[in-house]
């Protein structure tokens, strides 16, 4: 640790002289483009999940974008939801001698031994909303307050129901996200902290018996892998009752409920379709939403997480300490990292327009 600091503050000694050589050049007349660039502090390497979510595609581009505002020069990766690609993936970057690393791990276990190789080289490391287990080389993490996406969740579910008023019992069916993301513990903990009152009480019946997180995760988010465990739901647990409400931790298996629940004769007016909530505001989510068919969603603005990202990973490089809002709760097993969480925001048909078009998110036009 003491040596990774010295090599850190070595590295911050080099940047800022770097800059100060910069500065004289644009003072002088020595100061190129290029110059500028390559002085400010080399590329830095982005290790996304996977495109097949819009999400990621969406984080990598950001920041991409608010790396090159500061200079820098950038090499973004996807893993494609395979823990062995982003290894390797990360490996060549380190090869290629970037100077910070952003990493949205796949697998939050996978990797400690690429991370050993990047604290060799002495290259800071930025969890982008996923925490990275078990190694002390992860310098900081940006991301949500991720027990408070799945309170949002479940708070929709309760008012939608009318739980507080009274009313049930309901029918409730439980999804989880991938069980080697971080984020999914948190997620299904602030959910079930608001749900499990209800449940204890029998307002709300879990009807397939499956209630506990093993029981209910859904590996590396897949529509696909959700749809079936649906599928298999309704079969065994519905023949004679409805489901009233799924919670659903992400959009893409919020689609994958859906297709399961419609092919099950849901959304007619004798068989509604249940409530249901997400997460990400993707954009098949917020115009099923707009549809009247997934009820809800969690908006976390990807613009601003890469921003806080990027600007962590410019701080470093500089000798600064990034701005940090919780040193607590984000213990990876190694160390507690010190994170900066933004706020999540619960969309539905009643505010995606406030929220979504006129917060920038999305055009009217997309969401036609
Ligand atoms: C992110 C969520 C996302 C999920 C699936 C989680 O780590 O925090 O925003 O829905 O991964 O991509």
């Amino acid at each position: 640790m003491h040596n990774r600091r010295a090599a850190l503050a070595a590295m911050a000694t080099t940047a800022s002289l770097a800059l100060a050589l910069t500065a004289c050049g644009q003072n002088g007349s020595g100061g190129s483009k290029e110059d500028k660039g390559s002085a400010k502090g080399g590329t830095i390497g982005i290790a996304m999940p996977t495109k097949s979510s819009e999400r990621w595609i969406a984080d990598g581009n950001n920041v991409v974008k608010n790396l090159k505002a500061k200079g820098y020069k950038t090499k973004l990766v996807y893993g494609e939801d395979d823990p062995d690609t982003q290894v390797s993936q990360i490996e060549n970057l380190i090869t290629q001698g970037v100077k910070g690393l952003i990493v949205a791990a796949i697998d939050n276990k996978s990797l400690n031994n690429v991370l050993q190789e990047a604290a060799d080289a002495h290259i800071p490391v930025i969890a982008y909303d996923r925490l990275i287990l078990g190694t002390k080389n992860v310098d900081y993490y940006a991301s949500f307050d991720n027990t408070k996406v799945g309170e949002l969740q479940a708070n929709y579910i309760v008012d939608k129901l009318g739980l507080k008023n009274g009313k049930g019992p309901f029918n409730i069916e439980l999804f989880a996200g991938s069980n080697d993301d971080n984020n999914t513990k948190y997620f299904f903990g602030g959910a079930m902290s608001v749900l499990k009152p209800y449940i204890d009480s029998k307002k709300l019946v879990v009807r397939s018996g499956q209630t506990a997180l093993n029981q209910v995760t859904t590996l590396r988010w897949d529509g696909a892998t959700a749809q079936k465990r649906m599928d298999d739901i309704l079969t065994s647990s519905y023949k004679s009752q409805r489901v009233d409400a799924v919670l659903s931790p992400y959009d893409g298996i919020s689609i994958g409920v859906l297709s399961s629940l419609k092919s099950d004769g849901y959304g007619s007016k004798s068989k509604p379709l249940p409530v249901i909530t997400g997460q990400d505001a993707e954009l098949a989510s917020v115009k099923s939403i707009i549809a009247g068919e997934q009820t809800q969603t969690v908006y976390k603005d990807t613009r601003k997480l890469a921003e806080v990202a990027s600007t962590m990973v410019d701080d470093v490089l500089n000798g600064k300490k990034p701005q940090v809002n919780d040193t607590k709760t984000y213990d990876n097993g190694s160390k507690v990292v010190p994170a900066y969480l933004l706020q999540p925001v619960s969309v539905d048909k009643s505010n995606y327009e406030d929220v979504l078009v006129k917060g920038g998110y999305y055009t009217d036009a997309q969401l036609k």
